[in-house]
């Protein structure tokens, strides 16, 4: 082992502190393996990646739901200098085509839930030169295909030798794909090992703690503040292949767990089926959410329902992904904060896209900024790109999070909305987010995206895509957002598109340049409000 660890270092480190506490726990497939058992087989799997003809520094796709094979091949890559690279299982065949091309991959890992889409983008693989199918009965694995548990078994059990540094590249972790094309986002071993102990910290995560993993693991929300912290720890980890509410309760009973992640959406969805069940669930001592503050009344269910205490992190793929945490004890006093930078992170809200010493005033809105030891490295093959986010000054490489907040009194930080979301009307801002929660308090809206549309006079006018029951009208809309003074004037949304659906990615984020390019192909019926 190196004196900077890698990713696999971390794992040899559990393993020589305590090999028989349990690592993985696979229901669906009754693994079962302590960290002795679990670091053989990601040996065996390295060294029947490099016997396939995967060198240090090849990319090695996975279109994997949850499952110990996700566990056993990112550390089997770590160990090799192979670049993980984990594609959402959800994506269709020209997204895969997309993301395998721009990251010129030698493997392909898929599955029967993902061939069909893994199929309909092989013909255009060209980069492909191996394809591993990972399901357990050897009798469906396609022709063209090698089988995971035979190189599982065909793999020598000893650390294989490849030396692999601290500032090798571990991952390509796509973007989410929100804003556009989603971005391959560089990750060395080190940034990551620096990400693990500050997941172990905030958390407290001690080997005791017993982890659930049914959030997605190709997102590296899941995967480094969760997998990866445990690991790092020596903490077991329950793997559900995907999230269903009352199968994730009744595991919590089962294994005893302590620490679960879930974005507010799932959270909400765990507390209300809770509400309704009898499990025991009080092994429950700490709750991780991200992408979103919770509400209020989530919180306040989550709460009553699972277990008392909760972190929040904010934070993107580019950072690791989490940057800023929101303690237990702010969670109630700085409901809808993202909270304080992470340890060793500075944090600064500047005017947007201006220098990193350009701050604005304590409260008023700003581009985040963030530097840290867990910043990505680049953009895979986006120079310009990564010149656009990353800025060196006053020592520090600053990360131009794209995300617009605000430092309270207290220091803490609330994010509102994104920068290119945001509208000029009239030489006024107006943050979508604020006019979309107006809009959602009204029964009809099911779903809103609220967008700014070029106007002659204006620069720009609000316009609103809705998704609504059939009878409302913008009328409807217009006085509802007027009459309970939820808007100021110039906020309004002046046109509602009444639509079926909103152009989604595939974690359910809405795409917004979609609607401003008019690429979503949505035929909506259009309102005009005076
Ligand atoms: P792309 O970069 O491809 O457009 P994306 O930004 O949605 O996609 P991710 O890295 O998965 O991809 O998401 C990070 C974004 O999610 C942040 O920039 C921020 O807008 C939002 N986010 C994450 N955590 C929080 C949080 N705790 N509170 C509010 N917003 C959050
Ligand atoms: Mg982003």
């Amino acid at each position: 082992m190196s004196e900077h660890p890698t990713i696999g270092d971390t794992l040899e480190q559990t393993v020589d502190r305590h090999p028989e506490r349990d690592a993985i726990i696979y229901p669906r497939k009754d693994q079962h393996w302590t960290y002795a058992a679990f670091n053989e087989r990601v040996n065996r799997l390295a060294n029947a990646l490099l016997e396939a003809g995967i060198e240090k520094g090849d990319r090695v796709a996975t279109v994997l739901y949850n499952g110990s094979e996700m566990a056993l091949t990112v550390y089997a890559c770590a160990k090799i200098g192979a670049v993980f690279t984990p594609l959402n299982f959800r994506l269709p065949a020209g997204e895969i085509e997309y993301i395998v091309t721009d990251a010129d991959a030698e493997m392909v890992l898929f599955e029967s839930e993902t061939r069909e889409a893994v199929e309909g983008a092989r013909p255009n693989l060209g980069s492909v030169s191996e394809y591993v199918f990972i399901d357990d009965d050897r009798a469906d694995v396609p022709t063209y295909a090698s089988g995971f548990y035979d190189m599982l078994e065909s793999g020598s059990v000893d650390r294989p030798d490849v030396r692999v540094d601290e500032d090798d590249v571990y991952a390509f972790i796509y973007t989410s794909g929100t804003t556009g094309r989603p971005k391959g986002v560089v990750h060395e071993h080190r940034n990551m090992v620096e990400h693990d102990l500050l997941c172990i910290t905030e958390m407290n995560i001690t080997r005791d703690d017993v982890g659930l993993s049914m959030m997605p693991l190709y997102h590296c929300a899941e995967l480094h503040c969760n997998l990866f912290a445990r690991v790092h720890r020596g903490a077991a980890n329950v793997i559900h292949h995907e999230f269903e509410p009352e199968a994730v309760l009744e595991a919590i009973e089962e294994y005893d767990v302590t620490v679960l992640f879930a974005a507010p959406t799932a959270w909400n969805a765990l507390a209300m089926t809770a509400a309704e069940s009898d499990v025991d669930v009080s092994s429950l001592r700490l709750g991780l959410y991200g992408a979103a503050p919770m509400p209020e009344q989530v919180l306040e269910n989550c709460m009553e329902h699972l277990c008392e205490e909760y972190v929040q992190a904010y934070g993107m793929t580019e950072l690791g992904p989490a940057a800023a945490f929101q303690s237990p004890a702010d969670q109630l006093p700085k409901q809808g904060s993202a909270g304080l930078a992470a340890l060793n992170h500075e944090l600064r809200v500047v005017e947007p896209d201006a220098a990193p010493d350009r701050a604005v005033d304590e409260g008023e809105i700003g581009e985040i900024l963030l530097a840290g030891p867990c910043t990505m490295r680049e953009y895979w093959n986006r120079p310009e790109a990564t010149e656009r986010s990353l800025r060196e000054a006053d020592g520090s490489t600053w990360y131009y999070t794209g995300d617009l907040g605000y430092r309270d009194d207290d220091g803490y930080l609330y994010v509102v909305d994104r920068k290119d979301d945001m509208i000029v009307s009239g030489g006024e801002n107006v943050y979508p987010a604020e006019v979309e929660d107006a809009l959602f308090g009204h029964d009809a809206v099911e779903e809103a995206a609220v967008v700014g549309e070029p106007d002659e006079e204006w620069g720009e006018t609000v316009v609103a895509y809705v998704v609504a029951d059939d009878d409302s009208t913008a009328a409807d809309l217009d006085s509802f957002v007027l009459e309970s003074d939820r808007l100021a004037d110039f906020k309004r949304p002046r046109t509602y598109y009444f639509v079926d659906e909103l152009p989604k990615n595939p974690s359910g984020k809405i795409q917004k340049f979609k609607l401003r390019e008019d690429e979503a192909d949505l035929e909506p019926e259009s309102e005009t409000v005076a």
